[in-house]
């Protein structure tokens, strides 16, 4: 490859926007340009890493025995009506109407539409296991993208989706993928952590992911270094130490509402249908503070809004309202007018409060109200309260030392579903009896283009990316010095360029006629692992150099030699 023909962009600053030096440093050596919020292009320098990931993923999938197939990015409502997710997946969910008013959705994921091909192709036990896996364009309309690829709204990922006969089986391929994601992350060259996640309403041990290890992630990690335990904390990024991250409160949005006394009056105002499931919340405060408990109503299964807040005067407990009917009694809404109630206990720790205090004092006004909570953010999930609380030095679960904890970026994700997407879309096999029987599924996501981002985020330095030799977009640079001056410096990198080239190297010659400095600042931004470089004066000795993206000199070597050096 000449650069002249290929296509460099590279700034000397990033935009403003650009939080987290994956991003920056991403746009800065000209890998993606933004489009429209948490949407970007890939441009050809980016691309060629993507492909590699993409590549490194696909063989490793292929190995484990997965089949590759390529599903639509649009998909029809029915399918999501019929497994339910059409009235709960909530707003990252992007919904459209074709000109004929059908509904359709950009998929954020395939479960539906994997399992709807499974029950048309898959009848008999003998058709089974099967796992199918594709490499495809997602969209989530995620409410804060950020982070530049990192949390897109389109994304690459590679989802996967295995069929059983049996529970033994399904548990059989989520080990082969545990050790499938284990090898693929190795190979790429990224430090990574495997570790327990929460299953959510499923509930079991059957999830797994996998996270980099980087100050940057949006993930706490609790893992004990006597033992392999290791568990995701969910902690509320709210609770998170570092200046980064926004301010509790961003996204909460005070709104008018006046006349609205009851949560019945406010649900209506605010358009909550009775389908949605609401889930009510306590943030435990502080009486001297003037901090009372304040029992918040949040909407929705995963994207979540406050439609109240309400101080829980002279309360000693705010556990007595540990029921729908006790909710709802006390905001003199009529039963069920709420929808289902899921309510378990108190929530959050009480760094909190302080951190909401605003919020939950102006909610408490008259004719005010917000909207915008997000579970996740500004608080996390009762279920997973005990874990949220843990603290370097706490003693591991398995009783083999202390916890320490990191932060991590989710790049994989792997799921026992069991049966819940093949019961709702009534996904059966004929089993050895004769006997209909529902198959018992598993998924498997791993983020291709997050991963770029996050290998960034654990190899860089001052002067830019330092790409692990396996994803990098080329694996060697060819930095001639007087290229345009000199004929044996044109002539020994052309040749160094083909020796490479027949060789099998990804390599790229700059023939674009910079002067030294400014090259070679590209190419460190750039991040390629290995430059050579071509001068009269080395020639003059019959030598080039080479170094190496993370060395501090370097080394010369004959033309030849310089060629084995680098293959
Ligand atoms: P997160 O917790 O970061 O929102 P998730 O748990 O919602 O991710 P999954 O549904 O598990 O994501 O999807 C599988 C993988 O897809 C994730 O492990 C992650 O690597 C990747 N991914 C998810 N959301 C995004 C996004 N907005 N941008 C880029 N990659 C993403
Ligand atoms: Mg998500
Ligand atoms: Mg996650
Ligand atoms: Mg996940």
């Amino acid at each position: 490859m000449f650069a002249s023909r290929f296509f460099i962009s590279t700034l000397k600053e990033a935009p403003s926007d650009a939080e987290v030096v994956s991003h920056q440093l991403m746009l800065r050596a000209g890998l993606i340009r933004k489009v429209a919020a948490g949407i970007y292009t890939w441009m050809p320098t980016g691309l060629r890493s993507l492909r590699k990931v993409e590549n490194i993923v696909r063989e490793e999938m292929n190995r484990a025995g997965a089949v590759e197939v390529l599903m639509p990015a649009v998909q029809p409502a029915e399918l999501w009506q019929e497994s339910g997710r059409w009235a709960h997946y909530g707003p990252e969910l992007l919904r459209f109407q074709d000109r004929h008013q059908r509904d359709f959705v950009v998929g954020p994921t395939h479960e539906e539409v994997v399992t709807d091909m499974a029950r048309r192709e898959l009848k008999s036990y003998r058709q089974l296991p099967r796992h199918f896996y594709q490499i495809q364009t997602k969209f989530r309309d995620e409410i804060r993208p950020r982070f530049g690829v990192m949390r897109g709204r389109e994304f690459l990922m590679k989802d996967g989706y295995s069929f059983h006969a049996s529970h033994d089986d399904l548990v059989r391929e989520y080990r082969n993928m545990h050790d499938t994601y284990s090898r693929i992350f190795t190979r790429i060259g990224l430090q990574f952590r495997a570790v327990a996640a929460d299953t959510g309403s499923i509930g079991g041990t059957g999830s797994h992911e996998f996270h980099v290890i980087a100050e940057t992630g949006e993930d706490d990690i609790a893992w004990c270094p006597q033992s392999d335990y290791a568990a995701n904390v969910e902690l509320a990024e709210a609770l998170a130490p570092n200046a980064a991250r926004p301010s509790p409160t961003a996204g909460l949005q005070k709104v008018h509402t006046p006349g609205v006394k009851t949560i019945a009056e406010l649900a209506n105002f605010l358009k909550i249908g009775a389908e949605r499931t609401v889930k009510a919340i306590v943030v435990e405060g502080d009486d001297e503070a003037g901090r009372a408990p304040v029992l918040m109503l949040v909407r929705g299964d995963h994207e979540l809004n406050a439609i109240k807040a309400q101080k829980l005067e002279g309360i000693a407990d705010p556990l007595a309202f540990a029921s729908a009917e006790a909710i709802q009694a006390a905001f003199g809404a009529a039963p069920g007018s709420l929808g289902p109630v899921g309510f378990k206990g108190r929530v959050i720790m009480d760094r909190s409060v302080a951190a909401l205090a605003d919020f939950v004092i102006g909610a408490n006004q008259d004719d005010w109200h917000y909207t915008g909570a997000n579970i996740g953010r500004d608080f996390t999930e009762p279920e997973v309260a005990d874990l949220r609380n843990v603290v370097a030095g706490d003693p591991s679960p398995d009783g083999k030392g202390a916890l320490e904890i990191c932060r991590g970026i989710e790049v994989g994700h792997i799921f026992q579903l069991r049966t819940k997407y093949a019961e709702a879309l009534d996904c059966r096999f004929v089993d050895e009896n004769g006997r209909e029987q529902v198959m018992e599924m598993g998924c498997y996501g791993i983020g291709v283009s997050r991963i770029l981002g996050a290998a960034i985020e654990q190899n860089h330095d001052a002067r830019g990316i330092i790409w692990p030799a396996s994803i990098a977009p080329f694996k060697a640079v060819i930095c001639p010095i007087g290229f345009d001056k000199s004929e044996a410096v044109r002539e020994t990198a052309k040749r160094l360029h083909d020796e490479l080239v027949a060789a099998g190297v990804d390599v790229i010659l700059d023939d674009r006629g910079e002067r030294p400095g400014a090259m070679f600042a590209d190419w460190e931004l750039i991040g390629v692992p290995q430059r050579i470089v071509v001068g009269d004066r080395g020639l003059k000795d019959g030598v080039v150099e080479i170094q190496g993206r993370r060395e501090e000199q370097a080394s010369k070597f004959s033309p030849d030699e310089a060629v084995d050096e680098t293959v």
